[in-house]
């Protein structure tokens, strides 16, 4: 292990970290239980897709955390909640795509929108707070990107139960559930894949950011 920097500069930078991504996580499991409570009463499937998704998301961030000092426990939480969020993920898409089918797609309403525009909009917070940190870690970085990707995929789940509020086109609802549903499946698959297999480099290749990160070169 190499020795941690005790320049005061360097310090403030890692807390300013530590604290962006503690932020990040925390709008994260806000819009989660926004649109939980959301697709509840709205029965929208665009929010059910979408919740599965940020909960995906605050699972990944906290055993990431919980795996620094625990890797083995670490190891069969991922498993366990990596399965349920794939059957979480395949339960929406198969609700969206019956809804659909079966011409059962309503329109989530108004509320529904809101929520759904709310969610965005805590997407872009997230990728906002990640890219003011100063020193970013591998770890960060990771999460930085898939914030970015997360602005893009909300932003189409929210103009889908936007559009059908809006449009009074049920489909749409349907449609951004399908999005949502296949995006939890397909961003889930591998890590819980690799959590099975025991497969503990799939999940360290971002945790030992302080030393690997140095020789990428972030000098002030
Ligand atoms: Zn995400």
């Amino acid at each position: 292990m190499t020795e941690i920097d005790r320049h005061p500069d360097k310090e403030e930078a890692s807390l300013d970290r530590l604290r962006r991504m503690r932020q990040a996580l925390a709008i994260n499991i806000g819009i989660f239980a926004l649109q939980l409570a959301g697709s509840v009463i709205t029965g929208s499937n665009g929010l059910a897709g979408e919740a599965t998704h940020e909960l995906g998301d605050t699972a990944a961030h906290g055993l990431d955390v919980y795996g620094e000092s625990n890797p083995g426990k670490a190891m069969l939480a991922r498993k366990v909640a990596g399965s349920l969020i794939l059957l979480g993920g395949a339960y929406v898409l198969g609700e969206s795509i019956n809804d659909l089918v079966n011409g059962h797609a309503d329109n989530p309403g108004v509320k529904a929108a809101a929520i759904a525009l709310g969610g965005f909009a805590g997407n872009v917070a997230i990728s906002h707070r990640l890219h003011g940190i100063e020193d970013p870690s591998i770890n960060s970085v990771g999460q930085m990107r898939h914030a970015d990707s997360d602005v893009l995929k909300s932003g189409a789940i929210a103009l889908g139960v936007a559009g059908s509020a809006l449009f009074d086109q049920g489909w749409m609802d349907s449609a951004a559930g399908i999005l949502g549903g296949g995006l939890t499946i397909a961003g889930n698959a591998m890590p819980t894949y690799a959590a099975y297999r025991g497969n503990t480099a799939y999940f360290e290749q971002g945790a030992h950011h302080n030393h690997s990160h140095e020789d990428h070169g972030h000098h002030h």
